[in-house]
Order: C-alpha cells, then sequence, then structure tokens
C-alpha cells in the first residue's frame, strides 16, 4: 500500500469558535490533512485537544472572545508565535438570537455584529499580509444561507451575514492575482448546540417532542429534511483549501438542503 502526504501538511488553521459543533468539524478535516491546527472558543476544549493531537499534527488552543479587537489580536500574534504563522484562517465563530426587530435587545445586536461579523475583518486584517507574503492562504468564512436570504426575527444574525458575504468579495477581489483565495460556506440548519436552542424554543412553545421540533425547522425551510453535517461542511473547507480550488474566490458556496434554491 502507498502512503500520500497529507495535502495540507505543513501548513496552520486557526478555526474560530472550533470547541464545538461546525468549528470543530472543520478542524478536525483540516487536521485529518495534516495542518496544525489553532482552536479557539468558549467550551471546553481538553477532549478537542487530545483527539487532534492523535492524528499526529500540532494543536493549541487560544481562548480569544472574538467580541475584543484587542484579544483578537492577541490570538493572531499568539498563533503566529507558536507556528510561524496562519496559512487557512476560518472565521466561524458565532451566536444567535431571535426577536422581532422593534424587541432586538441592542446589547445583543452589537454582540452579534460584532462576534459573526466584525471579527473575520479583524483576523483577516492580520492574518493577510503574511499571507500576502508568502504567495498562499485560504480564507473560508461560515456565513450562512441567511447570508443570502432572510428569516423572521433573526435581523441581526442575516445582517451579520449578508455582511461577511460582502467581506468575502472583498477580500477575494483584493488578492485575486495572489496565491491567497478568500470563499464564504452558507449552510442551512446544522444540528449544533446553536441550533438545538431553537429546537428547544419550538419543542416548549409548540407542546411537541424533540424530534418533532427537528422535523417542523426542517420542513419550514430545507426541502432535503436532512441537517447538513459539521463533517460534510469540513470536506468542503478541505476541498477549498486544496489544488482544484486555487482559483475559486470570493464564491459563497449553499449546502444547505435546497434551502436558497426556492
Ligand atoms: P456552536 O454554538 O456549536 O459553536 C459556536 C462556537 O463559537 C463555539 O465554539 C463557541 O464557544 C464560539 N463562540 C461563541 N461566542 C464566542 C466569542 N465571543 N468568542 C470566541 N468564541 C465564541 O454553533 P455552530 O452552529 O457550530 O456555529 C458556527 C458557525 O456556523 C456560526 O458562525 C454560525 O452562525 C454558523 N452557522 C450555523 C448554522 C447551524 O445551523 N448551526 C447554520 C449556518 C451557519
Amino acid at each position: 500500500m502507498t502512503h500520500s502526504t497529507p495535502s495540507l501538511a505543513g501548513k496552520t488553521a486557526l478555526v474560530t469558535g472550533s470547541t464545538s459543533g461546525i468549528g470543530l468539524g472543520i478542524a478536525k478535516k483540516l487536521a485529518a490533512q495534516g495542518a496544525n491546527i489553532m482552536l479557539n472558543g468558549f467550551g471546553e476544549y481538553q477532549s478537542a485537544m487530545n483527539e487532534i493531537a492523535a492524528m499526529g499534527v500540532q494543536v493549541d488552543y487560544h481562548g480569544a472572545d472574538m467580541s475584543k479587537p484587542s484579544d483578537i489580536e492577541d490570538l493572531m500574534a499568539a498563533t503566529a508565535k507558536r507556528f510561524g504563522q496562519c496559512d487557512i484562517l476560518v472565521n466561524n465563530a458565532g451566536i444567535q438570537h431571535v426577536a422581532t426587530v422593534q424587541d432586538f435587545p441592542t446589547e445583543r445586536w452589537d454582540a452579534i455584529i460584532a462576534i459573526n461579523l466584525s471579527s473575520a475583518f479583524h483576523t483577516s486584517r492580520l492574518a493577510l499580509p503574511s499571507m500576502q507574503a508568502s504567495n498562499w492562504g485560504r480564507i473560508i468564512n461560515i456565513a450562512s444561507v441567511h447570508g443570502l436570504v432572510g428569516s423572521a426575527q433573526k435581523s441581526a444574525y442575516v445582517a451579520a451575514k449578508h455582511g461577511i458575504v460582502g467581506l468575502t468579495k472583498v477580500t477575494a477581489l483584493e488578492n485575486a492575482t495572489t496565491g491567497v483565495t478568500c470563499n464564504a460556506i452558507c449552510p442551512g440548519w446544522v444540528l449544533t448546540p446553536l441550533v438545538q436552542k431553537q429546537v428547544d424554543a419550538r419543542a416548549a412553545s409548540l407542546g411537541v417532542s424533540n424530534e418533532e421540533a427537528k422535523r417542523g425547522l426542517l420542513a419550514e425551510k430545507e426541502p432535503s429534511m436532512q441537517f447538513t453535517t459539521p463533517e460534510e461542511l469540513g470536506d468542503l473547507a478541505v476541498f477549498l483549501c486544496g489544488p482544484a480550488s486555487g482559483n475559486i474566490r470570493g464564491v459563497s458556496w449553499q449546502m444547505d438542503g435546497g434551502w436558497s434554491a426556492q
């Protein structure tokens, strides 16, 4: 049997918000291709560190609060110090809050814009100089189907996600003649802690079971009636880092079971 070198061996990937859900799924898929990993997020991280280290790559963790530009500066400096530079940047950290515009708490609005949108500006502005110097880099912004269409009660989230789709295009254009690409991934429903909260709220308000609440959520929006998985999203991220993707620039790629095709 022949063993090929993992495609991302020697590269370093920073995945923000990678202690659970989509970020962790992407971090594990990048590690499986040989990338060293900087984890970030507020959740328990030791088991993720152990799992990724067992894949034979180097892994570290930084607890930056992605709503704070000074924390982000520290995260980027720590990544460069630990690994040399950040070759693959996955802007994934995100939160949700559900309320009508007139009832939306202003503090939640500010937090969602800071974490889901502005953090990607700060990480990108700090990662780009070394990516440009080495003429290779991948910035992958985890947007959402809500970067392309709206849903009631999600004003801040939809505004932030439309914003990150725009940031993706501009970052891609500014680097279009280089080896640095920037693209967005737009998932539909993924059954992570962020969505389980919405399933729980639906089950409570309609007085239905967890399973019924999940089916209802899918039936409203996602024709496939299936959740996208963090593993599928990780495989798309790996593809966007690979050799065939060098001229994919500024794309927002749905993985939404047909949600936005309607
Ligand atoms: P999740 O709640 O499982 O994970 C979010 C991660 O972000 C966690 O690691 C959390 O600790 C971290 N985080 C939250 N606030 C942070 C902060 N201030 N600083 C640093 N880290 C912070 O959620 P998820 O569903 O995996 O979401 C990940 C991304 O995917 C988000 O940007 C979300 O908008 C996007 N997304 C999710 C879905 C879905 O259906 N779950 C769909 C489309 C897009």
